[in-house]
């Protein structure tokens, strides 16, 4: 019998906890990795970002297991399907893999756990995505925090060397199953279409920034952050190792943005009911605008705004949007255009190369003033400030419009004056109601 280890958004061989733990099972081990028809069939463009690194990722880890004399098995299909044919053509013993957060991937996770506990197959779940989870980083009174400052304070103190520690897989690469390689999936066997951009491989410590705590906050500069979500979000860098040489290079800022990563994951966890709610369920009461002519605009990039404009067209012509700009574009959707947030969250999902459901959320939720770390709903971001601040010289909105200065550019589509008070407006109301 063999041990399988299931990859999902864990695309590496070294330092992968569930991976260790299939090595360490005493029996010949099998990676798989399965296109999930669940996810993939709900892609209205095919042309995905996502989906091509996802294919460029799986081959080279074919690559790397074929010269190890071994393969991965990689299936297209709904994984429910999928296992119960693989459980039909091996002999298997044990399942690994490793704890996913969100509501359809737990709900998956207990579906397959099930259909293999009737075949009496062990299914062994590890955190590796991660660096802390749930309930490893809770408040005195034993209960999830729900605001950042008070939980980055703990996740510090807590984060020695012990929680950094990589799972030395390489020393057991030899308990491979040994077969021959399995030939390659194609994109178009799966109906896309190739983006045609190259996706670079990168690892921890190629990574990290000389000045990341004075770049990582204007969008002008090319290298200001590590734009590294998206290795982060399919695990083709590993966390420990990523924050290991943060710590060593004592770059305090960066690993307080992990922190923010780890503390969504665990918001999301606690309190699944952030998919489709506000956290702060009274936020639900707010008398959205929605006016699609308005939200069309804003997908577009022709607000009138400049900072705004610049940010939308980043994110549609490169799937990527800086993190400041993504705060101001999502701010102006939900307060100055009165628009539901989970209609830009849902925007976002579509086009961002490092989607993850829990960043996401936390930021559209945190713009809406709804989330965990709400700022007051009086507080309303004024885009030319904000372009000031942190584009000084205007040469992030000229790269991405450049006809701002001429007379074609849209005038604004709506004035910050009156759309601020608006907002004010309609938010006291649905914070009176809900109460
Ligand atoms: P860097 O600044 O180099 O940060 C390194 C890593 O830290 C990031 O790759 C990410 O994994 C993590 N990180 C940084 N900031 C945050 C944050 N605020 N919350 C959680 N993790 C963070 N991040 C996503 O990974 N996926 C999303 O879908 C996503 N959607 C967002 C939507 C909105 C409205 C907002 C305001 C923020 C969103 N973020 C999201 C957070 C942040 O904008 C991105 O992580 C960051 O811009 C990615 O670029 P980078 O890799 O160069 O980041």
């Amino acid at each position: 019998p063999l041990s399988l280890v299931w990859l999902r958004r864990d695309l590496r061989l070294h330092d992968n906890a569930a991976v260790y733990h299939a090595l360490k099972s005493g029996r010949p081990v099998i990676p798989v990795f399965i296109f999930d028809r669940t996810i993939l069939d709900d892609l209205d463009d095919r042309q995905d970002r996502r989906v091509e690194f996802l294919l460029q990722e799986v081959n080279r880890l074919q690559d790397e297991l074929a010269k190890m004399g071994s393969t991965l098995l990689v299936r297209y299909g709904k994984p429910i399907d999928v296992w119960k044919e693989l459980i039909s053509q091996y002999s298997i013993a044990d399942v690994f893999t490793n704890h996913d957060y969100e509501v359809y991937a737990k709900e998956r996770d207990k579906t397959i756990g099930k259909l293999l506990a009737e075949q009496d197959i062990g299914f062994h779940t590890s955190k590796d995505q991660v660096i802390f989870e749930r309930d490893e980083v809770l408040t005195g009174k034993k209960t999830p925090y729900t605001v950042f400052t008070p939980y980055s304070r703990n996740w510090k103190e807590k984060l020695t060397s012990f929680y950094l520690k990589s799972y030395p897989t390489e020393n057991y690469f030899n308990h491979f199953w040994k077969t021959s390689p399995e030939k390659a999936l194609t994109l178009q066997s799966m109906d896309f279409k190739p983006v045609g951009e190259s996706f670079p491989a990168r690892t921890a410590s190629d990574t990290l920034l000389d000045h990341y705590n004075q770049t990582r906050d204007f969008p002008a500069l090319p290298h200001g952050t590590s734009q590294l979500g998206m290795h982060l979000r399919f695990g083709t860098i590993s966390i420990r190792d990523l924050a290991r040489q943060a710590k060593a290079a004592e770059d305090t800022t960066f690993l307080n943005e992990l922190c923010w990563r780890d503390f969504y994951f665990q918001v999301l966890d606690h309190f699944p009911h952030v998919e489709k709610h506000s956290f702060r369920r009274e936020y639900d009461e707010i008398n959205w605008r929605n006016n699609e002519d308005e939200f069309g605009k804003w997908c577009e990039g022709k607000t009138g705004y400049p900072i705004v404009d610049a940010g939308m067209r980043q994110l549609n012509t490169i799937g990527w949007m800086h993190n400041r700009v993504r705060m101001i574009t999502a701010s102006f959707l939900c307060k100055h255009l009165l628009i539901d947030w989970r209609w830009g969250e849902a925007y976002f999902a579509k086009k961002l190369r490092d989607y993850d459901l829990s960043a996401n959320n936390g930021g559209w939720q945190w713009a809406a003033g709804s989330g965990t770390d709400a700022a007051p709903y009086f507080r309303v971001f004024n885009p030319a400030l904000q372009a000031k601040k942190f584009d000084p010289k205007g040469e992030y909105i000229r790269q991405w419009v450049p006809e701002v200065d001429r007379p074609n550019y849209p005038k604004p589509i709506v004035e910050h004056t009156t759309a601020r008070q608006r907002a004010i407006d309609t938010y006291r109301k649905a914070l009176r109601k809900g109460k």
